[in-house]
């Protein structure tokens, strides 16, 4: 029976202190499985460099040149870790039978890889990587995270509990996937609805080998609000409601106050004037904002812009550096300097 090409796609950015062993650990899991025959020998790893300002680039540039089953794409600026994931996945599709996605920190276990290889054969189209439990994360990002997937749930918004972007898909699913022209590509919120047969393999996950996370606070926050605004019309709703209830509240007030008047036991009032006014300004620019911010995602798909622009595709290099001389090479076309490079072989 022929084996089924497999790609692992991992987007990369200022990956440098871990991406040496991310690379060894990855090709050597690819190697055992291509010789156990579980994939074909056309399987590789493709490394996407999203815009690093350190040495990404030149450690995927190098190991691109000295080995086949290694790819790097270069992207031409950082546009995150979502659309970095999407220039990999798109850019695999049309060379394998199924598209595995992996962080570079190697967080989640890559032990279980042939088990989701062994699902795929099996006839599932998505298989989702799902954290048994998250210890090694800090108790603020794991009760964050929780809310954040609590809150989705609640607004309608179809996720796979603890699952981030280690999965598997087969290339009929990533065709489907291409068919979703949005800009705000929320993955973990869009692959669910492509509906074909899935499952889901369960993993510990561990902490990042080296480097710091890319993913700050702010950002954080940012990749929460988008996902919510994206998917869900909820906190518009919300605000609607608010606006309707203070509303009847106000009425309410208005006639007590009206026969508090005519019984003639008028307020100085001072106190309640001041802070109705600042509650309802406060919820009118809320719900400005809220309105702005799903104005803005129309405005930004109404530009149709493209989420990624590949500057580099090692697979075409047409004339390999030769071996013995890349210590010396000084590439000037990539601005690579070589020499530079920690010893990964
Ligand atoms: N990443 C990326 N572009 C970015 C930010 C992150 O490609 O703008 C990659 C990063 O290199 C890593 C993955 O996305 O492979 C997840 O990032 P990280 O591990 O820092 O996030 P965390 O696990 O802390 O949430
Ligand atoms: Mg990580």
């Amino acid at each position: 029976m022929k084996q089924p090409v497999l790609t692992i796609v991992v987007p990369c950015y200022n990956e440098e202190e871990v991406l040496p062993t991310t690379i060894d650990c990855l090709h050597k899991l690819l190697m055992i499985m291509i010789a156990e025959e579980q994939v074909s020998s056309e399987s590789n790893l493709l490394f996407v460099d999203d815009g690093s300002k350190d040495l990404t680039w030149s450690i995927i540039h190098k190991r691109s040149l000295t080995d086949t089953h290694i790819r790097g794409l270069k992207l031409s600026r950082n546009v995150g870790h979502q659309n970095a994931l999407l220039a990999g996945l798109f850019t695999a599709k049309d060379t394998s039978d199924c598209v595995l996605s992996i962080d570079a920190d190697l967080q989640d276990d890559i032990q279980v890889i042939p088990t989701f290889v062994d699902r795929f054969k099996k006839g599932h189209d998505i298989v989702y990587g799902v954290r048994k439990k998250r210890d090694c994360d800090t108790f603020f990002k794991r009760s964050s995270a929780e809310l954040f997937y609590k809150l989705m749930n609640k607004m309608g918004v179809n996720l796979v509990y603890n699952h981030a972007d280690f999965r598997l898909m087969s290339k009929r699913a990533l065709q489907e996937l291409e068919k979703f022209e949005e800009v705000n590509m929320f993955l973990r919120g869009i692959v669910p609805l492509i509906g074909y047969k899935s499952t889901s393999v369960y993993y510990d996950r561990k902490e990042r080998l080296a480097g710091e996370t890319k993913y700050p606070l702010k950002k954080m926050l940012y990749f929460a609000f988008d996902g919510i605004t994206s998917f869900s019309v909820t906190p518009i709703r919300f605000v609607l409601i608010t606006g309707l209830v203070s509303f009847f509240v106000s009425l309410l007030f208005g006639i007590y106050f009206f026969s508090l008047k005519f019984i003639g036991e008028t307020e100085t009032g001072w106190t309640s004037l001041i802070t109705s006014i600042w509650l309802i300004g406060g919820l009118q620019l809320i719900g400005i904002g809220l309105i702005g911010e799903y104005i803005g995602k129309i405005y930004k798909e109404s530009k149709r812009r493209p989420k990624y622009t590949v500057e580099i595709d090692s697979k075409t290099f047409t004339q390999p550096l030769p071996l013995k001389n890349t210590q010396r090479v000084k590439d000037e076309s990539y601005n690579l300097n070589l020499r530079k490079l920690p010893e990964t072989n």
